[in-house]
């Protein structure tokens, strides 16, 4: 489903990404970990374009992710990506926040993208927050909707960049909660965390990289086998 065959990403004379080979398949839960600055967010953020690849090749079902012609609204429509400090629009309600791609992009009416969003929330565990704004829920709960937000858009992978990094301690457990429930249930994701346990417990492959390389890439009993 995402191949990066011989990926490297330059900003200037430094190497951000050296000759990245990874083939993630659907279904699959990929979880990258390394040091701080190895490179990590960076091949993330490859996959959608929110940065561009140097050179070598890069696909997502099929599309070539860096080609001229490659229409971006249609590649983001199939990946879902969370960030760490949530990104979400302040002055809007929580419901409003995940139907306006909904309606936009899918062209769902208004009344079919709220009951998609109700649907999301629910799962999320927070309907009763709908009608609140970002500020008024907690750390946990604003990366909750993140997640329902991205979901409502029916994504082929979701994409998690540290996306408990940013909570207090107490709300660490219930993001990683819905993680992993949406792992369970079979969904393709590639999840950039510190969070071993989650690593250890929910990844199907492990991804360590170091100064742009990936240096490991192994089941998390094999990962986390002493050797
Ligand atoms: P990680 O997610 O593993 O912490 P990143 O992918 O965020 O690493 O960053 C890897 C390195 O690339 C860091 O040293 C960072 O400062 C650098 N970097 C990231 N974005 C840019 C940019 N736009 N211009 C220059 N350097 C950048
Ligand atoms: P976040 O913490 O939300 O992931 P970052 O602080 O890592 O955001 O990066 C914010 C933006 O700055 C990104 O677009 C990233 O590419 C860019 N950036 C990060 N490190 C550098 C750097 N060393 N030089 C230039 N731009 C950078």
């Amino acid at each position: 489903m995402i191949l990066f065959r011989q990926v490297e990403k330059h900003y200037g004379n430094f190497h951000v990404l050296k000759d990245i080979n990874l083939q993630i398949e659907q279904g699959e839960v990929v979880v990258v970990v390394g040091p701080s600055g190895s490179g990590k967010s960076t091949m993330l953020r490859c996959i959608n374009r929110l940065e561009t690849i140097t050179s070598g090749e890069l696909t997502v079902n099929n599309i070539t992710v860096n080609d001229k012609k490659t229409e971006i609204n249609k590649l983001r429509r199939d990946i879902g990506m969370v960030f760490q400090h949530f990104n979400l629009y302040p002055h809007k309600k929580v419901i409003d926040n995940i139907t306006l791609a909904p309606i936009k992009v899918l062209g769902l009416t208004k009344q079919e993208a709220e009951k998609t969003a109700m649907y999301y929330l629910e799962k999320v565990g927070i309907g009763e927050k709908a009608d609140q704004y970002p500020a008024q829920l907690s750390g946990g709960q604003q990366q909750r909707v993140a997640i329902a937000r991205g979901l409502a858009m029916k994504p082929q992978v979701m994409l998690f960049d540290e996306p408990t990094s940013a909570l207090d301690p107490e709300m660490v457990g219930e993001v990683l909660d819905v993680m992993k429930t949406l792992a369970n249930e079979g969904m393709t994701m590639v999840v950039v965390t510190h969070e071993m346990g989650f690593a250890r417990e929910v990844a199907d492959r492990v991804v360590f990289m170091d100064k742009g390389h990936i240096i490991e890439e192994a089941t998390p009993a094999e990962f986390f086998s002493n050797p």
